[in-house]
């Protein structure tokens, strides 16, 4: 646990009693400040009460009487479509609003460091797609060269769950859009930007809202060395803005266009990585027999995941060593099983239509599962990349939809999982990729997207 500093002796107000809120309260308990905290949800207090946290409704002003800071979970709404009630009555009455990312930024290094040799150093990984995958690959290359690595975030423990700072210890981090929209610290010695695209419109008023919320992690403490996906304009717009000529090596551009110019450039193209640093070739590693990152999507993962490496010290076949040994996160372009030729491909994770797009290029022969809950921006940008599909079944909310939204391409609406499968099965043949990769969120019929991939994986399993 990292205790919460500089809050020794105050009253702490934490909205959210999830895997984050929970963790909020015990290290701020642990750093001497007293948590008051709150959830919507009965057994969340229940369970926070159950290790002796006092809860409190905070809906009145009175409520925040001797508060010195709201500690907010990051699905609460802080801005848009509308604040929570109780956060806009904090800001209302000046009091600071945080996250658990922000306290442990502020908390992380201690003391004790001036004995180390090495410092900790903190790699946050943020992006539109491919933060988990490029976070775990991280990791797991960092772990499979002996490095002492934490993973943590979005991804792993919750951010305050993990132990102490290490001598030379490495901290992988996964932070969302929401995380770093409000976190009022983010220090960062190596920040990733993988890509950007339309997502969770809502929650940041629009693409331009949306932006703003990840390039904070740049901006606020200005990190050592950032990793940018240029394939968009956004990540070009940031690495232009960070870097003070066309050779500063604070900036690494990661592309899956032809390297160009003197700067440090990590390219990702037909399956091939390449680093370059002043113009001459300093690495390079085959990708397409990885089997743990399929597809060029999972390439520019690669891409990231290699930069930051090499920033902390590794070389290239330490990293090209680890990627071999990657396998892959589930329900991400994550292989099945194979039964009379066909494929089966669990990528649930693909919720909106790039990651979709995503999937649908990383494999021939498709017969497509997709369908839910369906996101601000339709399906257009999608018919680029049906060449390989065969057929689409669709299921959710938005199967009738999304029918409307691929006419040239064969479909049937399914409704359910079982009848996409059983449908998908029947009219396979050897050779063909059955692909759940939805295009859509999965709260119309489950809890979330790993339960919808557990259930196409138990689907698949009658077949298997
Ligand atoms: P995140 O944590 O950002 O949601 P994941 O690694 O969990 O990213 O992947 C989310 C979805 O996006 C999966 O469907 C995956 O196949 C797809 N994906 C992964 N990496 C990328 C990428 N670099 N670009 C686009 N889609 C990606």
């Amino acid at each position: 646990m990292i205790p919460v500093r500089g809050f020794s002796g105050e009253t702490i107000a934490v909205l959210g009693l999830g895997r984050s809120g929970l963790a909020t309260a015990r290290a701020l308990r642990a750093g001497g400040a007293t948590p008051l905290c709150w959830d919507d949800n009965a057994e969340a207090r229940a369970r926070a009460e159950a290790e002796g946290f006092a809860c409190a409704p905070l809906k009145r002003a009175d409520a925040f009487d001797g508060v010195a800071a709201l500690i907010t979970s990051p699905g609460i709404p802080h801005l848009y479509p509308t604040p929570n009630p109780t956060i806009a009555l904090a800001m209302s009455l000046g009091i600071p609003v945080d996250n658990d990312i922000g306290l442990f930024f502020r908390s992380f290094a201690t003391p004790d460091w001036d004995e180390f040799d090495t410092l900790p150093r903190i790699v946050a990984v943020t992006g539109s797609n491919g933060k988990s995958t490029t976070s775990a690959l991280i990791h797991h290359v960092l772990t499979a060269a002996g490095r002492p690595t934490q993973l943590a975030g979005n991804i792993g423990r919750g951010v305050l769950d993990i132990d102490p700072g290490e001598d030379g210890g490495i901290v992988v981090l996964e932070l969302s859009s929401y995380q770093t929209e409000l976190a009022r610290a983010l220090t960062p010695d190596i920040a990733v930007f993988t890509n950007l695209s339309p997502d969770h419109l809502d929650r940041h008023g629009g693409m331009g809202g949306y932006f703003a919320a990840k390039r904070r992690l740049f901006t606020i403490g200005g990190p050592d060395r950032a990793v940018i996906g240029t394939d968009e304009p956004e990540g070009l717009f940031l690495a232009s803005q960070l870097s003070v000529a066309p050779a500063d090596d604070r900036v690494i551009r990661v592309t899956s266009a032809k390297p160009s110019g003197p700067g440090w450039v990590v390219s990702a193209r037909k399956g091939f990585l390449a680093e370059h640093r002043k113009g001459r070739q300093t690495g390079s590693i085959d990708l397409r027999p990885i089997p743990g990152l399929p597809g060029a999507h999972n390439h520019q993962n690669a891409a990231c995941a290699y930069a930051a490496c090499r920033s902390l010290g590794l070389a290239p076949r330490q990293i090209e060593a680890g990627f071999a040994s990657f396998k892959g996160l589930p329900h991400r372009s994550q292989i099945v099983g194979t039964a009379n030729g066909v494929t089966f491909v669990n990528d649930s994770k693909a919720t909106n239509v790039d990651s979709a797009a995503k999937a649908l290029q990383a494999f021939d022969r498709i017969r497509w599962i997709a369908g839910g809950l369906e996101k601000e921006g339709g399906l257009a940008a999608l018919t680029p990349h049906l060449g390989g599909v065969r057929k689409a079944y669709l299921i959710g909310r938005s199967a009738a939809e999304f029918a409307l939204g691929i006419p040239d391409t064969p479909h049937e609406v399914c409704e359910t999982m079982a009848r996409a499968v059983a449908a998908a099965v029947a009219e396979a043949e050897p050779g063909d990729t059955i692909l759940l990769a939805p295009a859509a969120a999965s709260f119309d019929q489950y809890d979330n997207f790993e339960r919808r991939g557990e259930d196409f994986i138990a689907e698949v399993a009658k077949y298997l």
